[in-house]
């Protein structure tokens, strides 16, 4: 199993440099963490297509300081929404191959390389002991299933009350569904240049899919989402799945009332982050509303929402690598929803809720949607 090639080297010489890049497209409010943060041109997009430039013509080498400017980025893609360039569509890709060349060259940075050990040895990132199945035994789940409910390890070895709502709920709405034995989806690897070991991931988790019988996945998180729905499909040439996001999925439970929900008016003020992987790399935008939608709460919008979100900083192997610069721009999203006057910070992400939790220093209440559902029911 082989991941296709990508013409890298033409999308490199589309960018003309304006620099559009750096700012929210007609509104100049700040839009890419890691330039921002680091104040100088390599760590804007502009600037790592620069250095993938000269890595191509050899004009340059790895060095240290060109390794923590590919990598420092959470890869975001907000570059991508605010560069009106016909490339634009494939920065995060630049961004990417950039650093796989660079694992090639010079290894992976020392966090990342945890992740490809612990995978390795665990199947999870976390060096966590490998378990999915037990799950199913305990909710006396089937060996097939139409639907299979993809954890995704941050879910299942951290940030377990996300995992634990969306089974409650999926076990109130009596959706056939079932989990797998599940490994890493390989996101953490496919983020951080280590493309090695993706394929053997790849190919256990749609043997486990298959042996199922399963018709569509559906995961809470959104790293897994985009990763099952975009990256598997580089490694298959197309996949006879339906992936869906957990959000995809409720609001139409809610409707035919297979969840039932509260009708009280909340007075709970809420507001919602995007979570990069979900909106940004996958267009997500209105399910996760629409689910709002069906609770009667009020949605508050940030300033910077849907496409021109401020990513929690997390994403790209950045929280564990950068972590001074991932917490601050935590930070800065937490100011940003405090400013609506809310006091909830809804997302639809284990680890932005992970991520924005560990840096909140504030009031603000910081939940998945799961949770927040979870408080609706009737
Ligand atoms: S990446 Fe796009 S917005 Fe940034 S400098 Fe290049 S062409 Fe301009
Ligand atoms: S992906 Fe995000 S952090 Fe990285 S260069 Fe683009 S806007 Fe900046």
């Amino acid at each position: 199993m082989t991941q296709e090639t990508s013409p890298i080297s033409e999308w490199l010489h589309r960018c003309i440099r304006c620099g559009n890049c750096k700012f929210i497209f007609r509104d100049y409010d700040k839009s890419c963490p890691s330039g921002h943060y680091h104040k100088f041109e390599s760590y804007f997009a502009s600037g790592r297509i620069w250095l993938a430039r000269g890595i191509e013509t050899e004009e340059i080498t790895f060095d240290q300081s060109i390794v923590e400017a590919i990598f420092s980025c959470p890869t975001c893609a907000s570059c991508e929404i605010q560069c009106q360039a016909p490339h634009r569509d494939h920065i995060v890709d630049i961004i990417e191959e950039l650093r796989a060349k660079a694992v090639e060259a010079v290894g992976a940075l020392p966090k990342h390389k945890g992740f490809l050990e612990k995978i390795r040895q665990h199947k999870n990132p976390y060096g966590e002991t490998h378990h999915s199945r037990e799950l199913a035994e305990k909710h006396s789940l089937p060996d097939e299933a139409d639907t299979i409910y993809f954890i995704g390890c941050t879910s299942n070895y951290r940030t377990t009350s996300i995992r634990d709502a969306t089974i409650q709920l999926l076990n109130i709405s009596e959706i056939d569904y079932t989990i797998i034995d599940e490994v890493c989806c390989g996101s953490p690897l496919l983020r951080t240049g280590q493309r090695s070991e993706v394929p053997n991931l790849v190919t256990h988790n749609l043997q486990k899919f298959q042996e199922a019988g399963a018709k569509r996945v559906v995961t809470s998180c959104a790293g897994c989402y985009r990763t099952l729905k975009k990256d598997y499909q580089r490694y298959t040439n197309g996949l006879d799945i339906e992936i869906l996001h957990i959000s995809h999925l409720l609001p139409t439970l809610i409707e035919r009332k297979k969840i039932p929900i509260k009708e009280e008016k909340s007075k709970l003020k809420i507001t919602y982050h995007d979570p990069c992987h979900l909106g940004r790399h996958m267009n997500v935008y209105d399910a996760p509303r629409r689910l709002i939608d069906t609770i009667p709460v009020d949605l508050i919008e940030m300033h910077r929402n849907r496409e021109n979100s401020w990513c929690c900083g997390a994403g790209g192997g950045c929280r564990a690598e950068f972590t001074d610069f991932s917490l601050e721009t935590a930070k800065a999203r937490i100011e940003e929803a405090s400013k609506t006057g809310a006091d909830t910070l809804v997302s639809s992400c284990p680890f932005c809720i992970t991520q924005l939790n560990d840096a909140n220093t504030s009031e603000m209440h910081i939940i998945d949607i799961t949770q927040l559902l979870l408080k609706f029911l009737k």
